[in-house]
């Protein structure tokens, strides 16, 4: 990744419907490319088993959380799923990054997304999308962490999310893990994909 202090780097905003694989594919690019500097959202969620504080999120009390979004630490922040819990993007590291000409990745949901081009028209959104119904409903009950009524829950919000995609940028397709990595890393670095303009599968 190069640097150019006079151009402001790429802000790359990944979404799509829950249980996609959007953290999948983002571990994935982090495993293939360990440099890829990738936002950390603070959460007041519960850790899953296998998340790692400061890695994978910045878990805090809904105490922090509040007094973030008071002294306007967060880019965007919104309720998850209905009100669950919240979900916010730090804005300092974000801003440096870009302010250096390096490009930077943020993962979010919908309303992420909306948030995040009304506050930075240049970003440049990226819809994770299932290569059908049928593998996003696989996907959400086979990772098995959500109890049924929240698996239901989350499967009404896919529907509205999967409508949005005509608002993006770009689509990737995750059929398969590495390519989606693949796809979505030559969307960050700027480089021309093989595929269509629109679709990267
Ligand atoms: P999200 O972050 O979008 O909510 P996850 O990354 O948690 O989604 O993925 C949801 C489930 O789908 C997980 O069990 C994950 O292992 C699985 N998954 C993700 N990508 C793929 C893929 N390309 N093929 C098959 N299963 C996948
Ligand atoms: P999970 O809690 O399952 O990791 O993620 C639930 C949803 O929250 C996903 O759609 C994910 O993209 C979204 N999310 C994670 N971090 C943020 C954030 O900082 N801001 C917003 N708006 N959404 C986020």
């Amino acid at each position: 990744m190069t640097s150019d202090a006079n151009r402001r780097g790429r802000l790359v905003v990944l979404a799509g419907p829950s249980g996609v694989g959007k953290s999948s594919v983002v571990h994935e690019l982090r495993r293939l490319y360990p440099d890829l500097w990738f936002s950390v959202s603070a959460t007041t969620r519960e850790q899953r088993p296998g998340e790692q504080d400061g890695v994978d999120y910045r878990f805090v009390t809904a105490d922090e959380f509040d007094r973030m979004i008071k002294d306007d630490e967060l880019l965007e922040w919104a309720e998850i799923h209905r009100g669950i819990h919240r979900s916010g993007t730090p804005r300092t590291p974000i801003e440096e990054r870009l302010a250096a000409g390096l490009p930077a990745l943020v993962e979010v949901d919908l309303q992420g997304a909306r948030n995040l081009r009304a506050a930075m028209p240049e970003a440049f959104l990226v819809f994770l999308s299932p290569p059908s119904w049928e593998a996003l409903v696989e996907r959400l009950v086979g990772r098995g962490t959500e109890a049924p009524e929240v698996v239901a829950r989350r499967l009404r919000t896919a529907r509205e999310e999967l409508a949005a995609q005509s608002e993006f940028d770009a689509v990737v397709v995750n059929t398969d893990l590495t390519s989606a990595a693949q796809d979505l890393l030559k969307l960050i670095l700027d480089k021309p994909v093989s595929n269509t303009p629109e679709t990267h599968e």
